[in-house]
């Protein structure tokens, strides 16, 4: 009977405040909160934008917080969740001649992803504040981790320039976050080994990242970056579709009860060790004409892109191959490559010759 329900807290809203680095500015970004009625429950964490424009993780979230309100209003939101659904006001804000640019700092260069403090505990309470003399962007990451850390499920939503749904997962969490995997249908993951580079994600599981890979904890928790396909796919349908999705995951986990869900099928997507995928970069600047699409599969030295460098004339095309078999994952949204940009990303079956250390791109 609903009446023996304890009456659900409404959701809390707060407003974080980021110093502005001159007089006269200042961020600010909103964080929503449920508080859930079970304290051993597992809790979430999902935040969304980090790199400004990238929006499908923002209309998620904007779905997923009426799921929650009703959850709790019929007492079966047992975790805490808290929810960030635009995480970087100052990558938003961003534009220079009318274009949007979200994934680097204006003001150093450096990407909005990279370079979190990896604490070995959950305690932040000696991470700069805002009033540090430090860049806005630095206590912002402070923040972001500061947030996020304590919560057993932390899911940082992007998305790629054009591909399929995947996901990014530390070595150590796999197969556990394979119902994330499920309940998003993603179509690849990529393992992670030794580093990100200090992305949010690895911020998230650091303080577990001294435990062997068997410890139970590893299965108990979730930390990742989520690719909601690509930069344009953001629309009601698939909003409302990647909320059902956390959803999903969040019933899979225990934060939400709901007993009207069909058990999660197996997943049966595509798993690759970062080493595995070729980035396959302009051998030349150009107009990009890709021959091949995300999903599909290709041969070793099959066509994958035109480049025109001379338009028109004889020899004015280079053409470029794929380096092994595999499956295309993503490619490039904008169709101008200078030299030396990457294209696609391959997922192949062995070890790509130009992997290196650390994150796929800068
Ligand atoms: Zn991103």
């Amino acid at each position: 009977m609903a009446g023996n329900k304890a009456k659900a807290e409404d959701m809390e809203k707060t407003v974080e405040i980021i110093r502005g680095d001159t007089p006269g500015t200042e961020w600010r970004f909103p964080v929503l909160r449920f508080s859930g009625a079970d304290a051993s429950a597992p809790t979430a964490y999902l935040q969304a934008a980090l790199h400004g424009s990238e929006l499908p993780g923002v209309a998620a979230l904007h779905y997923l917080v009426p799921e929650l309100e009703r959850a709790e209003g019929e007492g079966r939101l047992r975790g805490a969740v808290t929810i960030v659904p635009q995480a970087n006001p100052i990558g938003a804000g961003q534009h220079l001649f009318l274009q949007h640019m979200g994934r680097f700092s204006f003001h150093s260069r450096s990407n909005f992803n990279r370079d979190f403090p990896l604490l070995a505990d959950t305690d932040t309470s000696h991470l700069p504040r805002d009033d540090a003399p430090i860049a806005a962007e630095k206590r912002l990451k402070a923040r972001l981790v500061t947030l996020a850390l304590g919560h057993d499920l932390v899911l940082d939503l992007h998305c790629d320039d054009e591909g399929p749904s995947y996901l990014y997962i530390a070595r150590a969490f796999w197969p556990h976050m394979a119902d994330l995997a499920a309940s998003l249908g993603s179509k690849a993951v990529l393992l992670w080994d030794g580093t990100s580079d200090a992305a949010f994600e690895e911020a998230a599981w650091a303080p577990l990242s001294a435990l062997p890979d068997e410890d139970p904890a590893w299965a108990r928790k979730a930390a990742t970056t989520v690719e909601f396909r690509g930069e344009s796919d953001v629309s009601p349908e698939l909003g409302r579709a990647d909320a059902a999705g956390l959803y999903r995951f969040l019933v899979a986990r225990g934060t939400i009860e709901d007993g009207r869900l069909p058990s999660l099928p197996e997943w049966s997507g595509t798993v690759t060790p970062l080493a595995n995928v070729e980035m396959v970069r302009a051998p030349v600047g150009g107009a990009v004409l890709y021959h091949v699409s995300p999903g599909d599969h290709v041969e070793v030295g099959q066509r994958l892109v035109t480049l025109l460098t001379a338009p028109g004339e004889i020899g004015g095309e280079t053409h470029v191959t794929a380096p092994q078999a595999g499956m295309i994952l993503t490619r490039k949204r904008n169709r101008l490559a200078r030299i030396g940009d990457d294209l696609l990303k391959l997922l192949g079956s062995k070890p790509s010759e130009t992997a290196k250390s650390g994150s796929l791109e800068s």
